[in-house]
């Protein structure tokens, strides 16, 4: 023993490790697990570092060096792996000093230095609104981790330890990092499991943040202590009498939870500390997994426990890895009390989150990544939404973001018996794009345990879900309504965009067609070569499409090329003159709406939308095609949005009495007689049908009925009508 340690304070050649160096080592597991070459490894990089950061200062006034160290210490005590806890203290050399990353490469190695490269990138970033730096921020953080998850985790560390020493800057400084942390940090440390971490940082916001509350905390607290350690001393007397003779090698941890989950409960509950109760959570920790079931049943022999707050970890881990059987009983004297029962390797996971798996891999880092990538599955997928969508808006980006970081979980079940991890409140949808985004695409309903559920009915835990698909079947912007998950999402974002893509080019070309016989160009047109690169489009489809859509004028594109066929007969007219005029030229009640008083115009409806009267609408000036008629909440509207001079009221005209036609989507369970009932149904409200079809796949049936309809309120009356018939579980316009 004596000689272990003589072992490790020596170094080599006999003369003593810095007391700081020699903390990290021991933290470390000293020589013994590191190895001589590993502990050798480490000791060179705090050299280098030390050498690199010479004569620098923090802001505390101590030397820059001991932050690096501090940083070490932090990943050691999580027991991380020797080439990260050398990362850890080289993580400033790239961006403080005047080594280069090939010096770091030369002088250690490839994966130390990418580690260190990965941090550095990290750190400098130039930003403009908060919103758009939390996004870009997420970002790089995301994508890092599709190199190594590492990275992440010396970032954590470095922020952790500046949190703790943040009161060495400017009050203002102090609370815009104390935010960024908690925007960014905190929620991604959930989600990788660090809970720790999480709660460390937390904690140092709240001061930050909360001065007033925190130090009222501060003083309460201890005042408790007392009361809880008693109470939890009597809560586990008897458990703690049966246990010594089970063998199970249990220990006991017991604390307050963190003091910003106190206020969180204080402020949620709206109760003064005295009356908060669920602020202490006691831990039961033993060796193996059967042994926590029968923690288990001992605890509720004694207490009775309040069944919804029952949860079991163990046989379904949370998708961060996080596993625990979490139990909350009745105490003596009624108290509520939570308990944690797990194993030691448990318990290191759901401290340590991802970075528990480094612990007893050392020298395995490929192994280690391959592991962690298998369970944090919904950070692949993120990354992999970001890699293809790169240009999805700071807002939508964290839109995304938001769903996955902060919903609970649900777990379901494949036809096979695979569990798929889903957000709370998760429809059949959000299931069939977990599956595959053909099969989301294609989705029109699901078997949910056997029986038939419309797309936006929400899971639960422990369904078991299967999809049923159709080729004819399309997406829709409605989708976007009720869908949970952000995979779901931008795949029919994705959809949608490619859709209006295509009519606007159709559109395009028949405008660009159109004005160039006009002009008389057509020839002429035919011999250019690569026109969109004179007005810097990417490819002369994106160019016509922008006709199509209305961004730009036909005119405009075509002056470049043609300017005499543009001088002065008519002037250009600028956008809104455009309308004005366009809007003058004729009056007359037409298709039952009227446009901002004014009549006889040139109208047809949206075939995105189809709507009829009743539903709110607005009016979209096209050139050449006179007004389309939209519903308000119509996505061809909103993407136009940026055009409003385009976009002009109109209303239903109330005299005329007319009919519209509308396509009706029925899912239903097949059954005799199907058919005649619905006909018959519809027939009772005195509607024509122009047609039908039903399609039976399996036993559901789809059935698509176009009818004649005077307005909203009818078909309403209808589809509810219809929904009420046995078997129909859903109807739908479409
Ligand atoms: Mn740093």
């Amino acid at each position: 023993m004596a000689a272990a340690i003589l072992d490790r304070i020596l170094k080599p050649d006999g003369s003593k490790y810095p007391a700081d160096f020699e903390q990290i080592l021991s933290l470390m597991g000293g020589t013994r697990s590191l190895g001589a070459s590993g502990e050798e490894f480490v000791w060179r990089a705090y050299q280098f570092g030390k050498k690199a950061h010479q004569g620098q200062l923090r802001k505390s006034g101590e030397p820059y060096f001991t932050h690096c160290v501090e940083v070490a210490t932090i990943l050691a005590e999580m027991k991380l792996d020797s080439v990260t806890i050398s990362a850890a203290l080289l993580h400033d050399v790239v961006e403080d000093t005047g080594y280069t990353r090939k010096d770091v490469e030369k002088e250690f190695s490839l994966e130390l230095a990418n580690l260190v490269d990965g941090v550095t990138k990290l750190s400098d970033m130039k930003f403009r609104s908060e919103e758009d730096k939390q996004a870009v921020n997420f970002r790089k953080m995301l994508l890092s981790v599709a190199d190594d998850i590492r990275v992440i985790i010396i970032k954590f560390a470095d922020r952790l330890h500046n949190m703790r020493t943040l009161q060495h800057l400017p009050a203002v400084k102090q609370r815009r990092i104390a935010r960024e942390t908690r925007d960014v940090y905190a929620p991604l440390a959930h989600r990788l499991g660090m809970y720790r971490i999480k709660s460390e940082m937390e904690d140092l916001i709240f001061n930050i943040l909360e001065p007033k509350a925190s130090s009222e905390l501060e003083r309460l607290i201890p005042k408790r202590q007392a009361f809880f350690e008693k109470y939890v001393q009597k809560f586990l007397e008897p458990i703690i009498e049966r246990m010594e003779t089970t063998g199970f090698g249990a220990t006991y941890k017991s604390r307050f939870k963190s003091h910003y989950s106190i206020f969180r409960k204080m402020r949620d509950q709206n109760r003064p500390f005295e009356d908060v109760y669920d602020i202490y959570a006691v831990r039961i920790i033993v060796e193996k997994v059967e042994a926590c079931y029968s923690v288990l049943g001992l605890i509720h022999s004694f207490y009775t426990p309040i069944q919804e707050r029952f949860k079991d970890f163990i046989a379904q881990p949370k998708s961060n890895g996080y596993q625990s059987i979490q139990t909350t009983v009745v105490g003596p004297n009624g108290f509520p009390v939570e308990v944690q029962i797990r194993t030691r390797e448990m318990d290191d996971t759901a401290e340590e989150g991802v970075a528990a798996h480094w612990q007893y891999k050392e020298g395995d880092s490929k192994a280690s990544q391959d592991d962690i990538d298998q369970q944090v599955t919904w950070l692949r997928n993120l990354v992999d939404i970001l890699q293809t969508e790169d240009k999805t808006t700071s807002h939508q980006f964290m839109d995304l973001l938001k769903i996955d970081l902060y919903k609970d979980e649900i777990f379901v079940y494949t036809p096979k018996g695979e569990v798929r991890i889903l957000p709370l409140g998760a429809t059949p949808l959000d299931f069939a794009f977990d599956v595959h985004s053909q099969v989301g695409l294609h989705c029109i309903g699901a078997k949910v345990n056997g029986r038939i559920k419309p797309l936006n009915s929400e899971l639960e835990s422990g369904d078991k879900v299967e999809i049923i698909t159709s080729d004819s079947q399309k997406p829709n912007s409605s989708w976007l309504k009720f869908v949970k998950t952000s995979k779901a999402k931008s795949n029919i974002r994705k959809w949608i965009k490619g859709q209006e893509f295509e009519q606007s080019l159709r559109l395009g070309k028949e405008i660009l067609e159109k004005e160039l016989r006009k002009i008389r160009k057509a020839k002429e047109w035919k011999h250019l070569k690569d026109p969109h690169l004179t007005l810097k489009f990417e490819d002369e489809d994106k160019m016509i499409a922008s006709i199509g859509s209305g961004h730009r004028t036909v005119a405009s594109i075509l002056t470049k090329f043609f300017p005499d066929a543009y001088v002065k007969p008519k002037k250009e007219k600028t956008e809104s003159q455009f309308a004005e005029s366009f809007l003058n030229r004729a009056r007359r009640n037409t298709k039952g709406v009227s446009i901002q008083g004014i009549d006889n115009m040139m109208i047809s409806f949206g075939k995105c939308c189809n709507p009829i009267p009743g539903d709110p609408i607005v009016g979209f000036i096209t050139r050449g095609r006179g007004i389309t008629v939209h519903q308000k909440s119509c996505e061809t509207v909103g993407t136009n949005l940026s055009e409003k001079e385009r976009i002009i009221d109109v209303d239903w005209a109330a005299a005329r009495a007319q009919t519209f036609l509308v396509r009706l989507k029925v899912l239903a369970q097949e059954r005799k007689h199907l058919v005649r009932d619905v006909t018959e149904t519809i027939s009772s409200y005195d509607i024509n049908i122009d047609t039908l079809s039903m399609k039976v796949d399996g036993d559901v049936v789809t059935g698509l009925v176009v009818i004649e309809v005077e307005g909203v309120k009818q078909l309403d009356r209808l589809k509810s009508k219809l929904l009420a018939s046995e078997g129909v579980i859903s109807v739908e316009r479409e």
